[in-house]
């Protein structure tokens, strides 16, 4: 799911409080990329069988330098709705 200009600008806004000074564990740049989506994770099945049920939302921060990437909760910084799995407007 993409961020609408509103949720991209309140979600960068959220996230500079955290990660200004937070430095890459990799290559040490401390400049990163946020993904322009919200990615999910699920429990692990074998067989690359997914079924369908909660899964958890994350926001995506990549080091602009080497790739390195961190995932924050999308719910836990407001992004999603925990009852409804909706995008806020954060
Ligand atoms: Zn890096």
């Amino acid at each position: 799911m993409q961020f609408s200009q509103k949720q991209r600008e309140n979600l960068v806004k959220k996230l500079t409080e955290f990660i200004t000074e937070h430095e890459c564990a990799v290559c040490h740049s401390k400049e990163w990329t946020i993904a322009e989506r919200i990615y999910a994770m699920s429990d692990y099945y074998p067989h690359g069988f997914v079924p369908t049920g909660f899964r958890v939302p994350f926001v995506v921060l990549s080091c602009a330098k080497c790739a390195h990437s961190i995932l924050f909760n999308a719910i836990g910084l407001g992004i999603v709705d925990a009852k409804t799995g909706e995008l806020t407007d954060g």
